[in-house]
């Protein structure tokens, strides 16, 4: 049950990022508008997009709720996937099909969260702030976790301030973070919107920096 939920879970972190980078934003074509599978969700996405970079990360349409056609959009869709991968799996996994439920729900709960609220995101998910207020907004695809970004290499973060505590998003004590920070960048190193000043310090100041 907890490794068909655990691996849900990273199933689930996957499909973020597949379904944000070639759905929600489409594949780019040259001469021709961008390609999705599914272009309302793509043309409510970019909406999104541009009404979160008008409004310092505010999105109005999660204030509105399921009046407001992209948030039923992705109450919608969201629905759609759970029910499909939920089924696909349940003879496989139970606990990937429970995952694959709470993964959904969660994705709603912390996104509109998020853009309603945009301090906590800065703090909780500051790879989606990235995401939105980066100029290059095709990377930084998943929200609710940085784990596909980081094996990916499309975690790309502006500044230290939001540069998360570690790559699995989850707090952890300090020492158990710098490690797994220190790991994983040996790895699946992040990649920064400019090389930030702490590089030029010595490794425990640039620790005591990013250690928050
Ligand atoms: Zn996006
Ligand atoms: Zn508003
Ligand atoms: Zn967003």
């Amino acid at each position: 049950m907890w490794k068909g939920f655990i691996a849900g879970l990273v199933v689930a972190n996957a499909f973020e990022w597949v379904a944000h980078k070639y759905i929600l934003h489409g594949t780019h074509r040259a001469g021709k508008p961008r390609y999705s599978p599914v272009p309302d969700s793509m043309k409510s996405h970019w909406e999104h997009h541009r009404e979160v970079r008008k409004t310092t990360f505010h999105d109005h349409g999660y204030v509105e709720g399921w009046s407001n056609w992209r948030t039923k959009n992705e109450i919608v869709s969201l629905a759609v996937v759970a029910g499909v991968f939920g089924t696909l799996f349940y003879p496989v996994s139970k606990g990937m099909t429970l995952s694959v439920l709470y993964s959904a729900g969660n994705y709603y709960y912390i996104h509109r969260r998020a853009h309603l609220e945009p301090d906590w995101a800065m703090r909780k998910i500051p790879w989606h702030y990235d995401h939105h207020m980066n100029s290059n907004q095709d990377a930084n695809w998943c929200v609710t976790k940085p784990w596909f970004d980081y094996i990916l290499g499309t975690r790309v973060i502006s500044s230290l301030d939001l540069q998360e505590q570690n790559p699995l998003g989850i707090a952890l004590p300090h020492v158990v973070s710098n490690k797994l920070t220190q790991w994983v960048n040996q790895v699946f190193p992040a990649k920064w919107v400019q090389t930030p000043k702490a590089i030029t310090l010595n490794s425990a100041q640039a620790t005591e920096m990013v250690d928050r």
